[in-house]
C-alpha cells in the first residue's frame, strides 16, 4: 500500500477508502458512458473534520480530489477527468441534523437524497417546495445545489433548489471549514437567512460544480403544503411549440402560480407510449403533443378561482382536455400524488436498454424556446450521414430531441434536450469509430444550443470545458472565475480540470 493510502486509511479507517480495481471502476463514470475517467483512490468521510483532512492531505501530495454525491451529473462532474484523483463519496453523510418547525428551516448533511428529505418532512405536513432535480429518488442536495437543480416538481412556483437555500457549511479546498448567512456570526445559533453579514457567499457555491468548497451541511427552507390540488393535462393543438409558448407566457402574465407546467412533445408521446413505457398514453387516439399544469391552494374557493383562469387559457389556446385520471392520461396527477416527478426521466433514460442519451440540460426564455427546438431538429437532418454510419450497425437511427420544457420562476423554462445514440460494442463487436462520432455529434449539438444564448446549469466535466473551447465565456467572467479558483485553491486540487482550470497534474 502506499504512503498514500495508508494516510487517508488513519483518517476515514479500513473499512472507508478502497483501491480495489472494481471499486474505482465503479466510480468511474457518471450517466453517459462516453466519459470516464478511473480514480486511485475511493473514500466514504463522515464529517466535515474528515473531509478537511483529506483535502489538506491533497494539496501536501497535489493530488485531485473529486466530490460525488449520487453520481449522476449527465457531464461527467463527478468523475475525475482523465484516469486520477480521490473520489469522495458524500452518500454517508445523509442524515438529518434538524428541523427548525418555528422558522421553517430544515438542516441536513449533504449526501442526503431529496426523496428521504421529503419522506421525513411530510410527516410534519411540509416539503422542500421545489423537489430538487428529477433523479430526486437518489440526488443528492449537495449535488444538486452544484448544479442550480430543477425538474423534481414545484419548480415554476418555487424556483430552482438554489433558490429556498438559507446556509452553507463548506470545506474549503484548503481543508478551513466556513459557514455562511447567518451563521457567519458565530454567535447565531440556528441558521435562519442567507443574505447579510456582508456579501452571499453561499451564493458562490451554489451551481459551482464542485469547484471551490465540499459542500457538507445545507439549511433549506421548507414549507407547509397546501391542502387543496388541481392536476390537469391537455393535448395541443397543431404547432404545439409555439402554442405552448404562448400559454406559459400567458400564465406568467396573469401572474398565476402555478406549481408546475410542463410540456411534452409528440415525439416523446409516441415513442414512450410504443415502447410501454407510459401506459396511461395507450389510449390517447392522437399522440400529439401535451401540456400539464398543477396549481396548489390553501382554500377550495382559491382553487377554483386560479383553476377558471388557467381553463381560459387553456381554452382559448384550443387545448382538449384530458380526464381526471391518471389511467385518463393525466400525468399531471401523477407527477404531483405518486411521485412521478422522480419517476418520468428514468423511464427516458431507459427507452432502449442498448441506448445511450447525451443528454443536455439548460435555461432559456421562454419565448425563444420553439426556435431552439426546431434548430435542434434542423442540427439532426444537418447530421444525417453520421446517423446513417450508426443505423448502419445499430440497425437503429439515433433520435434527436427533447424531453420535457418545464417552467421555471420568472419567465425561463428548462429545456432537456439531447441526442440518444448506440454505444461502440453491438452483437458482440466493437466498433470503435462509434464512441468517436458520438463524442464528435454530443459536442457539436451542445455548441449549436450555446449559441442560442442558452445558460448551462449543470456543467460536470464536458460542458465546462466545452464553454470554455469553444470561447463562450466573456473574457472578463472567466477571469474572474479564475481568480477566485486560485485564490480558493492555488493548486487546483478540487474538481481538477473543469472549466479548463487544471493546475500542476
Ligand atoms: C434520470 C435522471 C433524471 C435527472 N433529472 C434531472 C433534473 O430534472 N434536473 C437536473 O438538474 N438534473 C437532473 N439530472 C442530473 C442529476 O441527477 C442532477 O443534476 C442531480 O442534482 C445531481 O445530484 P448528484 O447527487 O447525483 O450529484 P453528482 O452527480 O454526484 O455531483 C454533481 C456535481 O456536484 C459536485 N458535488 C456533489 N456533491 C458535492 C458536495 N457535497 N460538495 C461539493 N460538490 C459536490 C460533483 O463534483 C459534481 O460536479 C437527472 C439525471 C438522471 C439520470
Amino acid at each position: 500500500m502506499s504512503d498514500l493510502y495508508n494516510k487517508l486509511k488513519k483518517i476515514v479507517s479500513d473499512k472507508f477508502v478502497s483501491n480495489d480495481i472494481y471499486v474505482r471502476h465503479g466510480y468511474s463514470r457518471n450517466v453517459d458512458i462516453v466519459l470516464q475517467g478511473v480514480p486511485d483512490i475511493v473514500l466514504r468521510p463522515k464529517d466535515a473534520q474528515e473531509i478537511s483532512e483529506i483535502l489538506k492531505i491533497a494539496n501536501e501530495e497535489n493530488i485531485a480530489v473529486i466530490p460525488r454525491g449520487a453520481g449522476i451529473c449527465e457531464f461527467g462532474g463527478s468523475k475525475p477527468i482523465g484516469d486520477n484523483g480521490i473520489v469522495l463519496d458524500m452518500k454517508r453523510m445523509n442524515n438529518i441534523l434538524n428541523l427548525d418547525e418555528e422558522n421553517l428551516i430544515i438542516t441536513a448533511e449533504a449526501g442526503i437524497s431529496w426523496g428521504k428529505l421529503n419522506e421525513y418532512l411530510c410527516y410534519f405536513g411540509l416539503y422542500t417546495g421545489c423537489m430538487g432535480p428529477g433523479s430526486g429518488m437518489s440526488a443528492s442536495i449537495g449535488g444538486s445545489i452544484s448544479h442550480h437543480s430543477v425538474g423534481g416538481g414545484g419548480c415554476a412556483k418555487y424556483g430552482a433548489c438554489t433558490n429556498q437555500l438559507v446556509s452553507l457549511e463548506v470545506v474549503l479546498p484548503s481543508g478551513e471549514i466556513i459557514e455562511t448567512g447567518s451563521q457567519a456570526n458565530k454567535f447565531s445559533n440556528l441558521p435562519f437567512n442567507r443574505f447579510g453579514n456582508g456579501p452571499d457567499l453561499a451564493g458562490l457555491f451554489c451551481g459551482d460544480n464542485g469547484i471551490f468548497g465540499v459542500k457538507t451541511k445545507i439549511s433549506l427552507q421548507v414549507f407547509p403544503k397546501p391542502e387543496h390540488v388541481e392536476c390537469k393535462t391537455f393535448q395541443l393543438p397543431r404547432k404545439e411549440r409555439e402554442v405552448s409558448a404562448k400559454i406559459l407566457n400567458e400564465i406568467r402574465y396573469r401572474g398565476i402560480d402555478v406549481y408546475d407546467a410542463m410540456y411534452l412533445m409528440d415525439l416523446l408521446v409516441r415513442i414512450t407510449t410504443q415502447e410501454g413505457l407510459m401506459p396511461m398514453w395507450n389510449q390517447l387516439k392522437k399522440k400529439r403533443g401535451l401540456i400539464f399544469y398543477t396549481i396548489e391552494a390553501n382554500t377550495e374557493v382559491e382553487l377554483k378561482e386560479k383553476v377558471k383562469l388557467l381553463d381560459k387559457i387553456m381554452e382559448d389556446n384550443k387545448t382538449e382536455s384530458l380526464g381526471s385520471e391518471i389511467s385518463d392520461g393525466n400525468i399531471a396527477r401523477w407527477h404531483y400524488e405518486e411521485q412521478g416527478h422522480w419517476q418520468f426521466y428514468h423511464n427516458l433514460w431507459g427507452i432502449f436498454p442498448s441506448m445511450q442519451p447525451l443528454t443536455a440540460e439548460c435555461f432559456t426564455p421562454i419565448n425563444i424556446f420553439p426556435k431552439v427546438l426546431n434548430d435542434i431538429d434542423q442540427w439532426d437532418m444537418e447530421h444525417e450521414e453520421d446517423m446513417r454510419k450508426i443505423f448502419n450497425i445499430a440497425g437503429n437511427r439515433p433520435i434527436t430531441g427533447s424531453g420535457p420544457i418545464i417552467l421555471i420562476d420568472g419567465n425561463n423554462v428548462e429545456i432537456t434536450c439531447g441526442f440518444t445514440s448506440f454505444w461502440s460494442y453491438f452483437n458482440g463487436e466493437i466498433h470503435d469509430f462509434i464512441d468517436d462520432l458520438n463524442l464528435e455529434l454530443w459536442k457539436s449539438l451542445l455548441e449549436r444550443v450555446t449559441k442560442h444564448g442558452a445558460q448551462w446549469y449543470m456543467m460536470g466535466d464536458f460542458m465546462s470545458r466545452l464553454m470554455v473551447d469553444i470561447g463562450a465565456y466573456s473574457e472578463e467572467f472567466y477571469n474572474l472565475m479564475k481568480s477566485i479558483k486560485k485564490t480558493l485553491d492555488p493548486n487546483m486540487i478540487l474538481s481538477r480540470g473543469k472549466f479548463n482550470f487544471w493546475g500542476d497534474k
